[in-house]
């Protein structure tokens, strides 16, 4: 489902190179919760980035779902990301203006789905988030773990092809981090392909397998 094939990228600022990914080869099957470790600067952020079609390869292809995502053209990136692509980021990222309903919903807006089925939409994945009783509150209003489980129904909403998750677990305490990796178990579980770049063997040691980073260089544990 997810095929990654001698990808490579390489910053190049003058005369100054830096290998941030060589040559990766990594076949993700559907429904594997995956976990991405390795020290700061090692490549992990770069390997997602190329993934979710954000940065550009240098070299190689990333397949997703049958489709060559290093071949789409630039301008109809926007829209494949947003069609196959889920992104869960560690500060969330959400829209500090608009609740919780809104934010979800907002990242359906552009799809051809009338509102009235958008907003149902969104709401029923806050509630099976276990967030039914906070769709009107605003971000700085829910607590951190409760912000996570809305950008996770965030990038649930499309129900994309993989999703994407950078140090989800971050800037949570381990009571919250241990919900947010329990969600993320029960998706795989009903076949979502999820991976996440994560420092915390905590977080590792529940995920299906293991790739470990160092210096650009995948391992497949
Ligand atoms: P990690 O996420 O594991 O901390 P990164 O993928 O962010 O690692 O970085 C891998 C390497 O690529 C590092 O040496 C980093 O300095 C370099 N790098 C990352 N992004 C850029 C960029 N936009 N321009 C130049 N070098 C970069
Ligand atoms: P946790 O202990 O889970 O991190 P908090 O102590 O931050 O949670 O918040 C406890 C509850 O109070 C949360 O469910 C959250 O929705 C609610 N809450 C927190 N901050 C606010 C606020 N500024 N306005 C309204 N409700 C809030």
């Amino acid at each position: 489902m997810l095929q990654v094939e001698n990808l490579s990228k390489t910053y190049s600022q003058g005369k100054i190179s830096v290998h941030a990914l060589r040559c990766a080869c990594i076949t993700v099957r559907k429904g594997e919760l995956l976990a991405i470790m390795g020290p700061s600067g090692s490549g992990k952020s770069t390997f997602l980035a190329l993934i979710g079609t954000l940065e550009k390869a240098t070299d190689g292809r990333v397949i997703l779902d049958g489709i060559d995502l290093t071949a789409v053209p630039e301008k109809l990136l926007p829209r494949v990301r947003r069609e196959k692509i889920g992104f869960i980021f560690q500060h969330y990222n959400l829209i500090p203006t608009l609740s919780a309903l809104e934010n979800v919903e907002l990242s359906l807006r552009f799809s051809r789905v009338p509102k009235k089925e958008r907003e149902e939409r969104a709401k029923v994945l806050l509630e099976e988030l276990g967030l039914g009783d906070r769709l009107s509150h605003k971000p700085s209003e829910l607590s951190g773990g409760e912000q996570q489980r809305v950008s996770i129904a965030r990038a649930l909403a499309n129900k994309p092809a993989v999703i994407l998750a950078d140090e989800p677990t971050g800037e949570v305490d381990s009571k919250t981090r241990d919900s947010i990796v329990r969600i993320f178990k029960e998706l795989s579980e009903k076949g979502q392909t999820i991976l996440v770049v994560t420092h915390d063997p905590e977080v590792a040691k529940e995920c299906s397998r293991v790739l470990k980073i160092t210096d650009g260089i995948i391992k497949d544990n």
